[in-house]
């Protein structure tokens, strides 16, 4: 989704999916944050599988933990880009006696979270995040360069009621760290295997140039640079409306960003690019729902067939 139609956070209208919401997921208490119905996990699993039916055979799989080291999220950068974004561990820290202080704070009307201590840890943002570094640790990279297929449990602070942006959600990722030939390559094969796994699955899409909701004026100003680059395409599928369509997948080219980060190169010293190809399970799942209707019994049986559902 562009910068220009994403929905201000605070307009939190009702919203004509509301009802199909209801049925999916049940409210914590916090917009964006649900628990979910047995139904709608197995149309998550069958999606996951059919990503895997598609995985390029060279792929090496690492599944990451909902949180990374805060380190490695500093630096790369991350909070010069999308500080608005970022949710932090934070824990009570101290003998027995200051924690159980702080722990009781609610009781005598404070608040426990006064004492919070920020923890090495942040919640993930991105799937891919923590394969850099462990690429790099590795030393010089093939020539072949490397394919990774990774998934993690993300975090982004940006709550809202509609039923396609969660404050966390699940994302799953094919990976390419190479030259940028090979990067290139990687990312226009996606694009028509992306729109194939749509097709299958009955989704309605248009893929479009995008960019990411980079933070700030000097984001504005990142964001407009990465349209003209070219470097962010996202599958679109009419969810909330055709007018403003919610971004499913989204094919990104890093450029030389996360080589120059963790020094990823080549035998000749070439600082390597990376790109990735990134499924939103639960957008995939909401837009199936949406599509097809809130019961998996009579969705289309072309499409509990390749869904295997
Ligand atoms: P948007 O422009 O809609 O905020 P994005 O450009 O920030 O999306 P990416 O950073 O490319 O998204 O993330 C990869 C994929 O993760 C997206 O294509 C989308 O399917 C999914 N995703 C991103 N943000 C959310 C969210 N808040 N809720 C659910 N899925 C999301
Ligand atoms: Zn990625």
């Amino acid at each position: 989704m562009t910068i220009t139609t994403k929905i201000p956070h605070h307009q939190f209208e009702p919203d004509h999916l509301d009802d199909l919401a209801r049925q999916l997921f049940k409210p914590s208490g916090v917009d964006g944050v649900y628990g979910r119905t047995g139904e709608y996990e197995s149309v998550i699993e069958a999606l996951a599988a059919l990503i895997t039916r598609h995985r390029p055979a060279e792929a090496e799989i690492f599944r990451f933990a909902p949180v990374m080291s805060r380190a490695s999220l500093e630096k790369q950068g991350y909070l010069q880009s999308f500080p608005n974004l970022v949710g932090a561990v934070c824990c009570l820290e101290g003998s027995e006696r200051e924690i159980a202080t702080s722990a009781n704070k609610n009781d005598n009307g404070g608040s426990w979270t006064e004492d919070l201590v920020p923890s090495d840890l942040v919640l993930a943002p991105a799937a891919c995040y923590p394969i850099y570094p462990i690429a790099a640790e590795r030393g010089v990279v093939p020539d072949q360069g490397y394919v990774f297929d990774v998934a993690a449990d993300c975090f982004r602070h940006e709550p809202s009621r509609h039923v396609d942006r969660f404050q966390t959600f699940r994302m799953r990722e094919y990976v390419r760290i190479g030259t940028p030939e090979q990067i290139q390559a990687f990312r226009d094969s996606w694009v028509p295997r992306a729109e194939g796994i749509a097709d299958l699955i009955g989704l309605p899409y248009t893929v479009d140039v995008a960019n990411d909701p980079f933070f700030g004026r000097v984001g504005t100003m990142m964001a407009s640079q990465q349209r003209a680059d070219a470097l962010k395409f996202e599958l679109l599928v009419p969810v909330r409306s055709k007018e403003s369509p919610t971004a499913c997948m989204s094919f990104n080219y890093h450029k030389e960003h996360f080589g120059e980060v963790w020094s990823l190169h080549n035998a000749r010293g070439e600082v390597l690019h990376t790109g990735c190809v990134a499924f939103g399970m639960d957008r995939l799942a909401v837009a199936l729902f949406v599509i097809h209707g809130a019961r998996v019994a009579e969705w289309p049986a072309t499409v509990r067939e390749a869904l295997k559902l």
